[in-house]
């Protein structure tokens, strides 16, 4: 059951070749025998989605049920609120907020009868690239156990590339859906700012947040995605503008494709190993009759740096509200109101959440304001006019989704800047509100997976979909499954 995809599996139950509680305990069982292991979930709502499933079959039963979801088993990143089930930002802040609210990709996935298996673990408040920010433990890689899944959503990653559900939904500030794709070998797309309600979903930096689906194949994210985009009036954020049927485009062609190669992507800094296997796909694009054709990001050196004036701003602004009266974990016995705030936000938070606090209430205040976060701004805007110029002269942009592949638990996590230039290639298209996605082209010579990461002009979700689908259909990098997890 495990190794099917979305489509199979909603064709099998509504075929009638098993029932959705058939297969959602297929994935509870495979979630009992590895996640203890993987500490991929927070939670496992094993009880409410056996109920779930009960009810399910009995809608498709009686007829009143037949979407492209229905019945189908899903994770959510533990940053979307679930209601009645724990919801923890990966945070001790919030290790005991049940929400009393679905997130509003909750409710769609939900209505369109999905069962929610579970939560997946994450760096605490989605600050980080490897899962070792949160305060559950670190997430292990299926594909080499001493490895870091990628983060902040490394626990769905991990989820998907040992098929505990057959699609998870992350969330992507600044990378976070693209980089531990790239290091478990799944697909996931962050689509365009805007395209997807953030409703429920909790803050990180506000202008930069976006969720997105994490599944085997662009297919996958493509059903997925039919279900949790478009307008919601609860985020004014969320674009007013028709959803396509991602999956009506999945079979055009790609012939004539003109594909941009950020030259600053392939210099300095892009570990040659990732590189070669890039290289190589990007050949296998020209042999389908793609034209490749060099593009530049002047300013995408800037990004990185700009990102750590913004996302922190905007984080500690967000992350206020947790003050042990309003929101979150509250210290015991206060002496004042000043020790409750202090010590309750002291004991809730973890390391790299109090630094980002520090850094960008540093950056917001009077007199660095100017000096940090407006210039920052202004360089954004200059990040966003270069992938303007570029998209003059090509269709879509492709290189690497991370400089690396998977690094062993533990090697990146004393070094802030290390970590933080994980997210070199992803940043800048978060900075511009564009979609970027991932999809799996291969394997390093470490033998860990590479994703490839492919950006689009604004909206173009759909064609993106489209051409990591067609790559999908003539090679089998995104079936691989680690031998123990087959
Ligand atoms: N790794 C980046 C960070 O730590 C991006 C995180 C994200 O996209 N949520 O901020």
């Amino acid at each position: 059951m495990h190794s099917l995809s979305l489509k199979k599996l909603r064709d099998g139950i509504h075929a009638g070749n098993f029932s959705v509680m058939e297969a959602t305990d297929a994935y509870l069982e495979r979630i009992a025998n590895f996640n203890e292991e993987l500490n991929a979930f927070i939670t496992v709502t094993r009880d409410s989605a056996q109920a779930q499933a009960v009810e399910i079959d009995n809608r498709i039963r009686k007829g009143e049920l037949d979407g492209a979801m229905a019945g189908l088993p899903y994770a959510l990143k533990d940053l979307f609120c679930s209601k009645d089930v724990l919801t923890t930002c990966g945070s001790n802040m919030l290790r005991n907020f049940v929400s009393p609210y679905d997130a509003h990709v909750a409710e769609r996935l939900k209505a369109a009868g999905g069962v929610l298996l579970g939560k997946n673990n994450m760096d605490e408040f989605a600050m980080g690239s490897s899962n070792e920010t949160s305060a559950f433990g670190n997430v292990r890689n299926p594909w080499d156990t001493d490895c870091v899944p990628g983060g902040s959503s490394g626990g769905g990653a991990a989820t998907v590339a040992a098929r505990l559900a057959p699609v998870a939904l992350g969330s992507d500030t600044g990378g976070s859906i693209r980089q531990p794709a790239s290091f478990c070998n799944i697909t996931g797309i962050k689509p365009t700012y805007g395209r997807i309600s953030r409703y429920g979903m909790i803050a990180f930096a506000s202008s930069l947040d976006q969720c997105g689906p994490m599944a085997p194949s662009a297919e996958d994210c493509a059903i997925t995605l039919n279900v949790i985009a478009g307008l919601d009036a609860r985020d004014s954020t969320s674009v007013d503008r028709p959803v396509p049927d991602y999956t009506a485009t999945l079979n055009d062609s790609i012939d004539g494709l003109k594909i941009g190669l950020p030259k600053e992507f392939f210099a300095e800094g892009l570990n040659p190993q990732v590189g070669a296997v890039i290289e190589r796909a990007i050949k296998e694009f020209e042999a389908r009759g793609a034209i490749i054709k060099e593009v530049t990001l002047p300013n995408s050196h800037l990004a990185v740096p700009v990102y750590y004036v913004v996302a922190p701003a905007e984080c500690s602004s967000n992350l206020s509200r947790f003050d042990g009266v309003r929101f979150g974990h509250r210290c015991e016995n206060p002496q004042d109101l000043k020790d409750l705030y202090e010590r309750s936000r002291w004991e809730g938070f973890g390391a790299e959440v109090k630094r980002r606090i520090m850094i960008g209430t540093y950056a917001l205040s009077a007199g660095y304001y100017d000096a940090y976060y407006l210039k920052a701004q202004k360089i954004r805007r200059l990040i966003q006019q270069d992938f303007a110029e570029a998209f003059k002269d090509v269709d879509v942009i492709m290189g690497p989704s991370a400089p690396t592949t998977a690094f062993k638990l533990g090697a990146k996590k004393d070094d802030p800047i290390a970590m933080y230039l994980e997210d070199l290639y992803t940043i800048p298209v978060s900075l511009a509100g564009l979609p970027g996605m991932t999809f799996p082209i291969g394997f390093a010579a470490d033998g860990l997976p590479v994703g490839m990461q492919l950006v689009g002009n604004y909206f173009e979700e759909a064609r993106m979909l489209n051409i990591a689908h067609q790559y999908q259909l003539s090679t089998d990098w995104h079936t691989q499954v680690p031998a123990k997890f087959a």
